[in-house]
């Protein structure tokens, strides 16, 4: 019997394939590889170069490697994209795992664990933000997860099958042993933006909006650590499989940091200072944005590990001064070919 993971040669999927290897399960991946990479994968571990929507391909993998469990990650992920191209994000997020989900339901896969995000609540009347609080969904990005979320409730009332969906706050930071991180070249995270400064890629980092209602006039996150996150998708698997409900749940510590602080806990663990300019506040955001995590410490069997900011720095850094090296040595490679 094997675990499925859509999209795990992606950041947070291949993330996810290295815990479910390390815990001894037998793990195969569908990736597309638009933003994944295939050297992200631990050695051994299968895949198949292909889209989740593709049912045929999705029905094949099941069958050959006897998949009990699907953990979904592929789709798209930026924001101001999903403004642009609704459809596509629609296509991407939505249409993708109702193929996805036809497959798994044809061949009686009775475990689904879902990728979701806090955008799907848009602006909160209250934080930290319940489950229960009201999904309105500011963007194409947020409304394709939301359908997605809706459709895995009926599905899983009409079939045998039951699901966890997470939704994720500010996924950041990467595996503690440097092997695997963020890569996607042009990713707008905060924490992404600046490591890059401090590893000198950048010249600065801008600070969008420094005149919020907030202590230090800047936004705040709840910021997750990428292999805590990872570690309550294992709790999710370990959850389902001991016969647990579907659930959703949110997916953060709980606790906020401003923008500000969070540059400055890249500076401290960095040791060098970069440019911190202000600027003016980027459309869209959402001023507050802290999860009510008691659902997901009362019902999974989680106890994140990597909770400290300065931590989450240290691993971003030290992921992107490796990925900075590499990438270095490859163009001087390319140079002097
Ligand atoms: N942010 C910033 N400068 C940057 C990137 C992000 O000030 O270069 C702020 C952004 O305005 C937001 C917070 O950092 O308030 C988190 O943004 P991110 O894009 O990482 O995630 P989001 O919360 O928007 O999903």
């Amino acid at each position: 019997m094997s675990v499925l993971v859509t999209g795990g040669a992606g950041y947070i999927g291949s993330h996810m394939v290295q815990a479910l290897v390390e815990a001894g399960e037998n793990v195969v991946v569908i990736d597309n590889l638009s933003t994944g990479f295939s050297a992200f994968l631990p050695e051994g571990v299968p895949l198949f170069i292909g889209d989740a929507a593709d049912e045929n391909l999705v029905e094949g993998v099941i069958a050959q490697h006897k998949v009990e469990s699907i953990i979904h990650f592929a789709g798209s992920i930026v924001v101001p994209d999903s403004m642009r191209d609704p459809l596509g994000y629609y296509r991407n997020n939505t249409m993708t795992t109702r193929n996805l989900l036809n497959a798994a339901v044809k061949c009686g896969v009775e475990r689904f664990i879902f990728s979701s995000t806090a955008a799907v609540y848009g602006n909160p009347d209250q934080v930290p933000v319940p489950e229960h609080a009201p999904t309105r969904p500011l963007s194409p990005y947020g409304s394709s997860k939301l359908m997605t979320e809706i459709m895995l409730h009926d599905v899983a009332s009409a079939h045998n099958m039951n699901y966890v969906v997470l939704r994720y706050f500010n996924v950041a930071g990467a595996d503690p042993q440097a092997r695997i991180g963020l890569a996607t070249v042009g990713a707008t995270h905060l924490l992404k933006i600046a490591v890059e400064a401090a590893t000198g890629q950048r010249a600065k980092i801008d600070v969008f909006g420094t005149d919020y209602p907030t202590p230090d006039g800047s936004c705040i996150r709840d910021f997750i650590h990428v292999s805590d996150l990872a570690q309550a998708h294992r709790a999710a698997l370990d959850y389902l499989r001991s016969g647990g409900s579907s659930a959703t749940l949110n997916c953060g510590y709980g606790r906020g940091y401003s923008v500000l602080e969070t540059i400055e806990a890249v500076r401290r663990v960095c040791g060098r200072n970069f440019a911190v300019q202000h600027a003016a506040r980027r459309p869209g955001d959402i001023m507050t944005m802290v999860a009510d995590t008691s659902r997901i410490r009362s019902v999974l069997d989680w106890t994140p590990q990597y909770e400290d900011l300065d931590t989450i720095a240290r691993h971003a850094l030290a992921w992107e001064e490796k990925l900075f090296r590499e990438r270095h040595g490859e163009l001087e490679q390319a140079v002097s070919a």
